[in-house]
């Protein structure tokens, strides 16, 4: 098996899942309960909102923990609205967990504001310029994409944004743990980031907000996390995740080189031989391990599948829609044609990935795509 899918999920190290069962058996009260059960519960909790906040370099009384990026980015982005009128800005390859919220704020009555993309992969920061002014609510542009892997220029984007002292939020999902945030020098207002991207468990992640800015809640109940997040925190997945984030971000330099390499490498042996192969998004500027090329003459869906039966998994597009024979919006956003954005895949390689695996990856797909393009 070959699995080279990581900006999908990645697998739960068993450091973790060792953490996760020890807060299973002995911390399983409940945080707000008044008696030691909840009271060793809490400090629990909190010692995590410490350790994460560290890490962020944000104040622990910052940091939120909710199920996943996507309740992180609606809260963000529903959460920051305070009329139904002005407009939201984010940028043209938003992740759906972003694009649908906005969507759903464009239906109450706020104008939605699309930033292209460049065809390195990173936003417009002219256009970014024109788009926002004194009604603008809200700004977010991910940190990195998870389709192409291409980081933003956030210190460029935060001056802009400040201009109107708009609030500036951040997907970081895919950049967290990965590359440096620097959170305060971007200026940047909330972020949104995932355990299950790290190495950690599924349903779980944070959200950071500035203690200046306010986000209203989006759900209503005990009033856990500062009421920003009400609901019984999952303690193990939690104390999962906070340790996951921890072992990223020790590994992140030794990572960021080995995966850097391993990705060149594999694209350098794929183009020589194949031929027609165009990567996308910027090669420096990118998440260490995300490759994604086209391959005019095939569909990305083919690929993937017979990779699959082969044992091998890598993605076409984002993995929401990898199964379809749909362009992918995100080429399409930096200016890919229909054939070349239908011809997209993402290999993203992870911790674990080995040069043997993209020799072995290499020499597979070169078949596959001799097969597709001839067929
Ligand atoms: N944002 C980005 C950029 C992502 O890649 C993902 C997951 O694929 C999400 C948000 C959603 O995160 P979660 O799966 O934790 O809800």
């Amino acid at each position: 098996m070959i699995y080279f899918d990581h900006n999908a999920t990645t697998p739960i190290l068993d450091e973790i899942q060792e953490v996760m069962q020890e807060a299973m058996s002995r911390f399983w009260g409940n945080p707000s309960s008044a008696h030691r059960m909840g009271k060793e519960a809490h400090w629990k909790l909190e010692n995590c909102r410490e350790r994460l906040a560290s890490l962020l370099r944000v104040k622990s009384k910052e940091v939120y923990f909710t199920s996943g990026g996507t309740e992180a980015d609606n809260l963000a982005i529903l959460g920051s609205l305070q009329t139904n009128s002005g407009n939201i800005v984010v940028s043209a390859f938003e992740h759906p967990a972003i694009f649908a919220a906005a969507r759903h704020a464009e239906k109450q009555g706020v104008e939605l504001r699309i930033v292209p993309i460049k065809e390195n992969g990173q936003i417009s920061l002219e256009k970014l310029e024109d788009l926002v002014d004194d009604k603008t609510q809200i700004v977010s542009i991910m940190f990195a994409n998870n389709e192409i892997g291409t980081v933003q220029p956030y210190n460029e984007i935060g001056k802009i944004v400040k201009r109107y002292n708009n609030i500036l939020h951040s997907d970081a999902v895919q950049a967290f743990g990965k590359v440096p945030l620097n959170i305060q020098e971007n200026l940047i207002d909330s972020v949104s980031v995932s355990s299950h991207k790290i190495y950690g468990p599924k349903g779980c992640g944070a959200i950071y907000i500035d203690e200046n800015c306010t986000i209203n809640p989006r759900t209503f109940g005990g009033g856990q996390e500062k009421n920003v997040r009400t609901g019984t925190q999952n303690l193990p997945a939690i104390m999962g995740f906070v340790r996951a984030a921890e072992i990223a971000f020790h590994n992140m330099e030794k990572e960021k080189e080995k995966l850097c390499f391993l990705t060149n490498y594999m694209f350098d042996k794929i183009s020589t031989k194949n031929k027609n192969i165009i990567r996308n998004g910027d090669s420096i500027k990118r998440i260490p391990g995300t490759l994604n090329i086209s391959i005019p003459g095939v569909v990305s869906g083919n690929i993937v599948e017979t990779l699959n039966e082969m044992d091998i998994f890598i993605s076409g597009g984002s993995a929401c829609d990898s199964a379809s024979a749909k362009p992918s919006q995100t080429l399409l956003a930096l200016g890919r044609n229909r054939e070349e954005a239908i011809a997209g895949v993402r290999v993203s390689l992870g911790r674990f990935s080995t040069q043997e695996e993209v020799d072995l990856f290499v020499e597979k797909i070169t078949h596959v795509i001799a097969v597709e393009r001839d067929s």
